[in-house]
């Protein structure tokens, strides 16, 4: 994996600056692949398009906000790199109920990019399922009832004609415990490279699973 630069941008909300590294280049050798698409790749790192301020703890769009410089942090020469972008607080990805919780805002900021945001918002409550050791997710209901509800806005906004967005909305219907539902979509024709994560997620909606799972 080759790091690319740091990237220094500054927050829509406060104003405050904020960090995070980007990855130049790298390969998806030993990647995993789970049931609700993502894939998570060592050696491949993501760079999150959604980020919680250091500052003022607001979550935002990274898109949304004005790029203020870039540097290379394992280089040598750092003395040539503003000491406010060193300083700058690093951006990571919310959690699930940051996400949930900024929905609404962060949509309305950006209403061309919903389904991903709310992809984003689904695939960072499953990470709990992900790893070496899984963690059940956090039963709050307040959190479980956005969660649903986003589930539910997704479903709607995944396309009915395309393969791996159908395979998409039969996994969120199954996590939602919707097995008949998810598996009128499996039953329907899709591609023949599709076949393994069929049987996967018909396997799964059978024991009445509602977990995520590896592919
Ligand atoms: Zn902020």
């Amino acid at each position: 994996m080759t790091p690319g630069p740091t990237l220094v941008i500054r927050c829509p909300l406060c104003s405050q600056l904020g960090k995070y590294r980007t990855v130049a280049s790298g390969n998806t050798f030993g990647a995993v692949y789970y049931t609700d698409g993502k894939r998570v790749a060592p050696m491949l790192p993501d760079t999150p398009s959604v980020v919680r301020c250091a500052a003022c703890r607001g979550v935002f769009w990274c898109a949304a906000a004005a790029e203020v410089g870039e540097f290379y942090g394992h280089r040598k020469d750092t003395a040539a790199v503003d000491a406010d972008w060193r300083k700058a607080g690093k951006l990571h990805e919310p959690d699930e109920g940051e996400y949930l919780a900024a929905l609404d805002r962060l949509i309305a900021s950006s209403p061309g990019e919903e389904r991903g945001i709310r992809l984003f918002a689904w695939w960072r409550g499953n990470d709990h399922h992900r790893g070496s050791s899984p963690a059940p997710a956090p039963d709050n209901p307040k959190v479980v009832s956005l969660r649903h509800a986003n589930m539910h806005q997704l479903i709607a906004l995944l396309d009915t004609a395309e393969p791996s967005d159908q395979l998409m909305r039969a996994e969120a219907l199954r996590q939602l415990g919707e097995f008949e539902q998810a598996v009128a979509i499996l039953s329907k024709p899709f591609p023949p490279d599709y076949g393994t994560a069929i049987s996967r997620l018909l396997g799964l909606c059978a024991m009445r699973d509602t977990v995520l799972q590896k592919l």
